[in-house]
């Protein structure tokens, strides 16, 4: 097999990728494995692949533990999606896929099946999981001829192609393990790392309902722990009718809400407005009503006045009266 080359894309991929599928494409422009390696690193295409294969090179663009662009156009509807798949472009330089680049291509996909353990019934087309006519160059004959034959290759068997097409069959599915699933109740809100498929069962075998969006939030209300195993994590718990992966979720960090700000009473705020007041500590009587204020003298503890009123200042509550000397004066209730 030809060497793996490397230019990784900052660009249009997911974060995460449960490989189960390898997609076939040709990119169908004339353009060699670098040009399109160089484009996708370029900018955001809104669309990327893992492998760029030609008649000399192989270009990887996309990790294989990310996701890339490649098959959203299906919408998971036939369960082979961005983030359960990697993807290869065949490149035509001079127009169309030679016996070279599909050679290459070949020997690139028995190492990825091999290296990941994808069942050749589980290397598709594009079509398979969108509908597209892709790689439109094994279809040229409006019949998948070629595609046959490749996958005959694949197999290591000569088998006639097909002279009609088969109905693409439904993505084998493996037998269901047969654990009884332990539910415990389950409240914690989780929001997605990826976009993440809901599935009947808490096992990646079992039918998939929808796929969450990456950054969706939703609060189950059961948990197993006692699911497949993902990344080595076996909690799945419930939502939209189905079972999600926790090795994809994290808890949404709940911000705790400010307890509520006790409404601070001064002191001397329920006393009349006019009256009689005996200081309880040593107070100053001051020339206005703020601590900033003149001090123009003082009561001792237990002495005592008349005011005639009451202001709010400064934190204090300010009983004020006219003094022998004819000034308005200020003490604070402490
Ligand atoms: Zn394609």
């Amino acid at each position: 097999m030809l060497p793996i080359n490397k230019k990784i894309s900052k660009y249009n991929f997911y974060k995460g990728n449960d490989i189960k599928y390898i997609i076939i494409h040709d990119v169908g422009s004339k353009s060699t494995a670098k040009n399109n390696v160089d484009y996708f690193a370029g900018g955001n295409r809104n669309a990327s692949a893992h492998y760029f294969v030609d008649d000399t090179s192989i270009w990887q663009s996309v990790e294989d533990h990310n996701g890339a662009w490649s098959v959203g156009d299906g919408g998971n509807k036939y369960g082979i999606n961005n983030t359960n798949s990697i993807g290869i472009e065949m490149c035509l330089p001079s127009g169309t896929v030679t016996a070279k680049t599909e050679q290459n291509t070949l020997e690139l996909v028995k190492y990825l099946m091999a290296k990941y353990n994808v069942p050749a019934d589980r290397v598709v087309r594009h079509y398979d999981a969108s509908r597209k006519n892709c790689p439109a160059q094994f279809n040229l004959d409006g019949k998948w001829t070629r595609w046959y034959a490749f996958k005959a290759k694949l197999e290591g068997k000569t088998v006639t192609p097909p002279t009609v097409e088969v109905k693409p069959t439904a993505p084998a599915v493996k037998p269901a393990p047969q654990a009884k699933y332990k539910e415990e109740s389950f409240s914690v809100r989780q929001v997605t790392d990826v976009a993440l498929n809901v599935r009947k069962q808490p096992n990646t075998s079992s039918a998939v309902i929808k796929t969450l969006p990456k950054g969706k939030q939703f609060t189950p209300t059961k948990i197993v722990r006692n699911g497949e195993s993902v990344e080595g994590f076996t909690t799945w718990c419930n939502t939209e009718a189905g079972w999600v992966s926790m090795a994809y979720t994290t808890p949404v960090k709940t911000v705790a809400k400010p307890a509520p700000k006790p409404v601070q009473k001064l002191k001397g705020e329920n006393l009349p407005n006019r009256g009689y007041y005996k200081v309880t500590a040593n107070t100053n009587i001051r020339s206005g009503a703020g601590t900033n204020h003149r001090i123009v003298g003082t009561y001792a503890k237990g002495q005592g006045f008349n005011y005639d009123r009451k202001v709010i200042a400064g934190g204090y509550v300010w009983l004020s009266y006219i003094s022998y000397s004819g000034q308005r004066r200020y003490v604070a209730v402490v």
